[in-house]
């Protein structure tokens, strides 16, 4: 999502004239683009303004910073009075003012406007995207289903959708302009709504959209998954994809309730069972806490229970981290930091062993792949990704990017695929 909110700040700032330089050294302008939804997050956005700071002291006395997202939204006045060397500071609906402030205030005062609106969609602008394989779209903007843990629906406000016509509109733009594949984004990207459908018929006319090879989308709520969603699934692969990231979170009942998830194990497992009979390739990922305020040892059985039952293909997994302003922050962190990183380290090493039989059971099987860039590791190599959105390695030989081309897996380590002669 930041990187989609940097790509429509990078146009707004493109139409008055400001062009993208490489490093900060020579900006007269730096944004950053700050996330809250970890505290790690928070922490990485503090030693970037220090080193920031450090190089306008030392060589760009007249570089201007700005603050902008959900940091900028949730810290407000405080991260001003920290850092005085910050000119502006603005919410994650606040963009479109970034050029007037700039035009008219270069360095005179200091400027905090985190206004969240119920109407900004910045509808009708267009992402100054650098050219790539995937563009990112955003359908909707903030979140109304307050899981307690998290900061989202206090940072980016209430949900609301785009019309279709301008999401269509974008996206026929991006095809034009060379993407093959599109992420839809939302915060809940499923409960997504408009005058002309809900999310099924959006996917459906967008899997429709000619020079469209890959469709994908994040993340979904379980609560939202429906049935339509699952047969567009099955009626339009190959271009959406058979890849879902469905975030679990825990497998534990009273641990789900209490983060106000709105669904039970028994539920999403009905539904990883519905999706998988209808798309039986489909690859499913998901994202889960430990630690939770009130996690037993058996809430904590119960989750890695549930990843036996499920299988996941791959998981992001973090230690419960309560952020200031949400109802999860109140309560009492009782499990102490030492059993998190033993829980965490565990779940990390099912995960491990399921993504790795998953990515064995691919072997001699073939798959297809778009091409997306040489290997890091060896020019004569290179890298692309299935439908599933897992890596794979292959050789450089007559293919370039956004080709889409067939080979048989050969080798499977960790979270990569390989395709060897
Ligand atoms: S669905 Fe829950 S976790 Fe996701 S953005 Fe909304 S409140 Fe946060």
């Amino acid at each position: 999502m930041n990187v989609y909110d940097s790509e429509i700040i990078a146009a707004l700032l493109q139409e008055k004239g400001l062009e993208e330089v490489t490093s900060p050294e020579k900006a007269d302008v730096v944004l950053l683009n700050t996330c809250s939804v970890r505290e790690l997050a928070e922490q990485k956005i503090h030693t970037r303004l220090g080193q920031l700071r450090i190089i306008q002291e030392t060589t760009n006395p007249t570089m201007i910073m700005g603050v902008v997202g959900c940091m900028a939204q949730n810290l407000k006045k405080s991260l001003l009075q920290k850092k005085p060397y910050i000119t502006f500071i603005l919410g994650p609906d606040s963009y479109r003012n970034i050029p007037k402030i700039l035009t008219s205030n270069r360095t005179s005062s200091r400027v905090i406007d985190t206004h969240l609106s119920s109407m900004e969609l910045y509808d009708g602008l267009f992402p100054a995207r650098h050219e790539g394989i995937n563009a990112w779209i955003s359908i909707s903007r903030g979140c109304d289903k307050f899981c307690t843990y998290c900061i989202v629906p206090y940072t980016r406000g209430r949900e609301r959708s785009r019309s279709s016509e301008s999401i269509l509109q974008e996206a026929k733009r991006a095809i034009d302009k060379g993407f093959v594949e599109i992420t839809l984004l939302g915060q809940n990207v499923n409960s997504y709504r408009s005058s002309s459908g809900g999310f099924s018929e959006l996917l459906l006319q967008l899997a429709q959209l000619s020079g469209l090879k890959r469709l994908r989308y994040t993340s979904p709520h379980p609560q939202d998954m429906n049935d339509d969603v699952i047969a567009v699934h099955k009626d339009y692969y190959p271009v959406v994809c058979d890849h879902i990231h469905l975030p679990l979170q825990s497998g534990s009942n009273s641990i789900l309730k209490a983060m106000n998830r709105t669904y039970t194990w028994e539920h999403y497992l009905s539904l990883v069972e519905k999706i998988r009979s209808a798309v039986p390739t489909m690859s499913i990922t998901t994202d889960m806490i430990v630690g939770f305020p009130g996690e037993t040892e058996k809430d904590y059985e119960d989750t890695l229970d549930m990843m036996e039952k499920v299988r996941f293909d791959a998981a992001f997994m973090f230690k419960y981290s309560p952020r200031p302003g949400t109802k999860a922050a109140i309560l009492v962190d009782t499990v102490p930091e030492d059993v998190k990183s033993v829980r965490l380290n565990r779940m990390i090493r099912l995960q491990n062993k399921h993504t790795l039989e998953k990515n064995q059971a691919l072997i001699g099987k073939k798959v297809e792949i778009l091409v997306e860039k040489e290997s890091t590791k060896n020019p004569y190599e290179m890298m692309g990704r299935t439908s599933t959105n897992k890596i794979v390695i292959f050789p450089a030989l007559k293919v370039k990017p956004k080709d889409l081309i067939t080979r048989t897996i050969t080798d499977a380590q960790g979270v990569t695929l390989f395709s060897k002669p």
